[in-house]
Order: C-alpha cells, then sequence, then structure tokens
C-alpha cells in the first residue's frame, strides 16, 4: 500500500473507480487499486449473518438496560440515510430517539424530508444552534481551513453524544463508516465504533478544535457547549457506544433512496448541482461551497464520489465516469438547490470578492492550469483547468 502523493504534487487516479491519490486517507495496492474497491470487493467475503447476529446481541443488552425508555439515538439530517437508519432502527424492535440537527440554511426540501421522518413513528429532538455563532464559525472555518461547514461536521458528533450523556442513552446508531467505501486505512475499515480518536482523525474537523474558536475568535465558553466533546467519565458513566449501522448491513446509498422514496422522502427536481444524483443533500444550502472547496483542494469532488460508488455497483462504466466528471466536476458554486452564492455569503458577513480570495488561497495549484505569472487561469464563468482530466 502507499499513501496519496498529494505533497508531490503527482495525481493519479484508482484503475477501478476514479478516486484520485489526492483523497485524503486513501491508500492503493500495487495494481493501482484504492482501499475504497478493495473494501467493497471484500464485502463478498463478509458474512453479514454473522454481523447482524452479533447486532441483534449488542441490540439486546441495550434493551434489557433502558426498558421501558428510548434505547438509542439516531443523529439525523433528515436524509435519505436518517430515514434508512430509522427504519432500519424500527424494525430491530428498537425505540429510537432521533436528534435532528438542522444545518446553517435549511431547504424546503430539506424541511420537508426532516418532517417526513418523524412520520416513521419517532420522536424527533431538534437542535438549532445560535445563528450569531454559528456564522462566525462557518466564516472562520471557511477562512481557516477552507470548510464553511465545520460546524456541521463536529455537532453530528458532539450534539448526539451530550444528548447520550444527558439523557442517559447509551447507544447511538450512525450511519456508513465513511472510511470503508472512501478508501481509509485498511486497518480502519472495519471499525463498529465511532469514538474520539475516529472523530478526530476521520471527521473532517481538518485539525480545527473547539478550543481554537474560543481563543482565537473569543466566543465564550458557555456559547460553545453544543461544541464540546463530553468529558471522557461522563461518556463513561453512561458507557455511551456509538455504533455504524454499515458495519452490520451491507450499505448501498441508492438502495437507501429507494426505501427512503417509498416512505414520503422527497428529491430535488434535477440532478443535484455539482453531482449525478437528486437525493443527496438536500437540506444544507451551504453543501455546495463545502464541496467546491474539496475540489479546489484534491481535485474531485461529489460527481467523483458518486460515479465512484456507481462503478463498483456495475450502475456505471469507467468511461462514462469519466465523461460525467468532465462535463460536470468543480463548477463555481454560483446556485444550490435555487439559493445564489450571494445569499449565503450574506448570511456569514463575507463579499465575493473576499470569498474568491479564500477559495484561490486553498486550491492546490499543482492540479489546475496557472499562467506564466502561476495565476490560476479562470473561464468567463469563474472555472478553473483542471490538468488531469484524461485519468489514465
Ligand atoms: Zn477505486
Amino acid at each position: 500500500m502507499s499513501n496519496n502523493t498529494f505533497n508531490s504534487g503527482k495525481i493519479f487516479f484508482c484503475k477501478k473507480c476514479i478516486f484520485p491519490s489526492t483523497k485524503p486517507h486513501i491508500e492503493f495496492n500495487d495494481d493501482g487499486v484504492c482501499t475504497g474497491c478493495l473494501a467493497y470487493s471484500n464485502r463478498k467475503e463478509i458474512n453479514w449473518d454473522e454481523r447482524q447476529k452479533k447486532l441483534l446481541e449488542i441490540i439486546k443488552k441495550y434493551k434489557k438496560k433502558n426498558e421501558g425508555y428510548y434505547n438509542c439515538i439516531i443523529p439525523s439530517s433528515g436524509g435519505k440515510d436518517s430515514h434508512y437508519q430509522t427504519i432500519k432502527a424500527l424494525e430491530l424492535g428498537m425505540n429510537p430517539l432521533i436528534v435532528n440537527i438542522v444545518p446553517d440554511k435549511i431547504s424546503e426540501l430539506g424541511r420537508h424530508n426532516k418532517e417526513n421522518l418523524k412520520k416513521l413513528g419517532v420522536d424527533s429532538m431538534e437542535i438549532s444552534l445560535n445563528p450569531r455563532i454559528r456564522h462566525r464559525i462557518n466564516k472562520f472555518g471557511l477562512e481557516t481551513v477552507g470548510d464553511i461547514c465545520w460546524p456541521e461536521h463536529i455537532t453530528i458528533f458532539t450534539i448526539p453524544k451530550k444528548i447520550s450523556v444527558n439523557m442517559n442513552i447509551p447507544l447511538l446508531f450512525y450511519g456508513e463508516c465513511p472510511e470503508n467505501e472512501n478508501g481509509g486505512p485498511l486497518e480502519d475499515q472495519d471499525r463498529t465504533v465511532l469514538d474520539r480518536r475516529w472523530m478526530e482523525e476521520y471527521g473532517g474537523l481538518l485539525g480545527l478544535r473547539t478550543n481554537d474558536l474560543s481563543d482565537v475568535l473569543q466566543i465564550p465558553k458557555e456559547k460553545l457547549v453544543l461544541y464540546t466533546y463530553p468529558a471522557k467519565e461522563e461518556l463513561e458513566k453512561v458507557g455511551t457506544t456509538a455504533l455504524f449501522l454499515g458495519q452490520f448491513f451491507p450499505w448501498d446509498g441508492q438502495n437507501n433512496f429507494e426505501i427512503a422514496k417509498q416512505n414520503g422522502f422527497r428529491t430535488y427536481t434535477k440532478d443535484v448541482e455539482g453531482s449525478i444524483v437528486n437525493y443527496e443533500n438536500l437540506d444544507n444550502v451551504y453543501f455546495r461551497v463545502h464541496d467546491y472547496f474539496k475540489y479546489l483542494k484534491y481535485g474531485y469532488d461529489r460527481v467523483a464520489d458518486w460515479s465512484s460508488w456507481h462503478i463498483r455497483r456495475g450502475r456505471l462504466s469507467r468511461d462514462e465516469a469519466v465523461k460525467l466528471v468532465k462535463e460536470r466536476s468543480g463548477k463555481f458554486p454560483e446556485v444550490y438547490l435555487g439559493y445564489s452564492l450571494s445569499e449565503i455569503l450574506d448570511e456569514i458577513d463575507c463579499t465575493r470578492d473576499e470569498f474568491i480570495k479564500i477559495c484561490d488561497k486553498f486550491t492546490n495549484k499543482s492540479l489546475f492550469v496557472c499562467d506564466n505569472k502561476n495565476k490560476l487561469v479562470k473561464d468567463k464563468d469563474g472555472n478553473l483547468i483542471f490538468k488531469n482530466s484524461e485519468y489514465i
């Protein structure tokens, strides 16, 4: 296995899917196949019955422990996976409490789907963060680590765990272990438990810590309660255990969508901007900016993600995927779900010029065409030109 070659500036692509070597945490075997593809082909060897038996044993313990009460928490965005997780938990005879975290700016579609999730027959707790503080953190995340959605990335871990501790509900069901299909180190692909180490290593926090916010932005600690992970002793006292459901059932986003759709989940009218599906990331209007920065830093975005997952499942050929990437990847995030970039920038008090400067700061120049003064070349719509689009 070799690690990615981001620092050397050379990019290559998985021989089977189209994940690039710049993708964080990805590794490749000697045949140039990524760990995401290897993990997917290894699924055939997994004894799922055995795993589900193990899950039933775990569940039994928590049902007994929390008899007459909620016996698990499902951290939720109200999306297709949250629908699937909830349906699965109900099938398993659980009494889940849904912890619904409202994004920075919620779309109408996102609101519909959050309401729909409750109709599956569950109690739902909805948490919204103080927008004055949050918008400062959005901007800080964008400026310092190139991630406008940093608040969301941390709170999907911290809030459900706080509620676990405070309401004495030890078991949490997250969805897929992202390292599995996204090609993390093989030793981490069989992890069933999401703990603090996992959150810090893979949770997309990019080295930014809640303490940094308090220090640099001078936000009082009491205003950052929901951004703070519970203390080790608190978690141990309750026995908080967060499991990835995807380690017990073969995970497939499209299949989750089909099930969600049969249960009232609504999609966008066309493929979501910057993607090749119409059923994902429908709630958070900021998401397109987040995804665009992934493209600037690593040269791939949601188009390559979904294409790669589809290739593994025989739904798309590699050539078709390359074509889709060339047509759709990396477009300047002018509009998302019908909301304009300026609406988002106004919210976080950022001008368009400032935004473009931040984009340029986070762009990996070795991946894009520059002029003879090493300045990024852009077309009339502000789109960059990717150097390595041949996918050899
Ligand atoms: Zn691959």
